[in-house]
């Protein structure tokens, strides 16, 4: 009477099985701290790590999952998209692509969109194997180096004050950026390879904030000798101001590991250190924006009496070198890296996916989610 019901029956159970797998291949098994090798351990965080060798299924499985690394994908992944929507949002009121005194703010917008992308996609598959970490965080590190450049270049050309306009500093100021970029790269990276914890944190740190600092040199100046009850900088201030509460707030959560050292295990999947530094991280980028978007539209007059105008082989030519630069650093990197691993992997294959060689002087040390 019913032909085809063994064929059908067969079929849903076939289909049963594919789902029973799939299921049972993003099934994510967070492990404690004592589970998981030396390197992979962060401080003041208890549970909530992943598999140190996930598939990649098993790796975009554990963003949906509670792991310590969801809160760290997603609140970069938001802000990615956030910003992207800005800089299309942007570009169809002003011409980014076409007015030459935009293009600053051009490769500032785009820098941020990247930063924070190449950030999540860097905590998503930190997870696949130590090697993979490694690679993913040097294109993290690469991007905020970009972005450290971008914010150079927005604040030459908007944000200068007038004193320095035309001096030996203002003349040196785009080439150290330049630099710097590539330096922290360089030094953020190679403090992955660096076995002392105290030592490593201080170079990825000082990798980040000597730009910062040479970065915001003018900014300060100008917020300092301006006159604010006619400048752009009296209706400005008030964001860049609040740029730097949120650029020192991640930093010092970012270095301290405050909250989870003070009550390990209460924050091993929300409100740990690393979260707080990302959040802290994109507000800050959202205040700068906001501030650098009235600077650029009061002092166009007045920069182009000065002939104050950022000349586009900045954009054109310097900005894309200097990523190239950084690309072929990262590729260096990754070469030595890659090399070094198959060292180890042929000297002690029994370890080499779990443990890093911790007994060479300067090894690739740490499995940290850390950007
Ligand atoms: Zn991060």
């Amino acid at each position: 009477m019913f032909p085809n019901v063994g064929y059908v029956t067969g079929r849903l159970r076939e289909a049963r099985n594919v789902t029973g797998r799939l299921r049972e291949v993003g099934r994510i098994h967070v492990k404690r701290v004592e589970e998981v090798s030396e390197p992979l351990r962060e401080p003041g965080i208890i549970t909530g790590y992943r598999h140190e060798n996930c598939s990649v299924i098993q790796a975009v499985a554990s963003l949906f999952n509670a792991t310590n690394e969801t809160v760290n994908f997603w609140t970069h992944f938001v802000a990615s998209v956030y910003f992207a929507w800005l800089l299309v949002s942007l570009s169809t009121i002003m011409p980014l692509f076409e007015d030459p005194y935009l293009f600053p703010l051009t490769c500032y917008m785009i820098a941020a969109c990247c930063y924070p992308l190449m950030s999540c996609l860097a905590h998503a598959f930190s997870c696949l194997s130590l090697t993979a970490t490694h690679i993913c965080f040097f294109i993290d590190y690469l991007a905020i180096a970009m972005y450290s450049w971008a914010v150079a270049y927005l604040y030459y050309s908007y944000c200068f004050p007038p004193n320095l306009m035309n001096s030996w500093f203002s003349q040196i100021y785009l080439p150290v950026a330049a630099v710097n970029a590539v330096l922290a790269t360089l030094c953020a990276s190679l403090s992955r390879f660096i076995i002392h914890p105290g030592f490593q944190k201080t170079l990825r740190v000082a990798a980040f904030v000597e730009p910062f600092v040479w970065d915001s040199f003018p900014l300060v100046v100008w917020l300092y000798t301006c006159d604010t009850s006619t400048e752009s900088c009296g209706e400005s201030r008030i964001y860049h101001l609040n740029q730097f509460f949120c650029v020192i707030t991640a930093s010092f959560f970012y270095g301290s590991h405050i909250p989870e050292r003070l009550a390990p295990g209460c924050f091993d999947y929300v409100g740990h250190s690393h979260n707080i530094l990302h959040i802290f991280s994109i507000m800050g980028t959202n205040e700068q924006m906001r501030a650098v978007l009235i600077d650029l539209k009061n002092r166009r007059e007045g920069l182009e009496k000065e002939n104050w105008l950022p000349t586009p082989m900045w954009a054109l030519q310097a900005t894309p070198s200097l990523l190239m630069c950084n690309i072929f650093l990262v590729l260096l990197l990754t070469y030595y890296l890659s090399k070094h691993m198959r060292s180890v992997h042929q000297t002690c294959p029994q370890n080499s996916s779990r443990q890093p060689l911790v007994t060479a002087t300067i090894v690739p040390s740490s499995h940290t989610k850390d950007q």
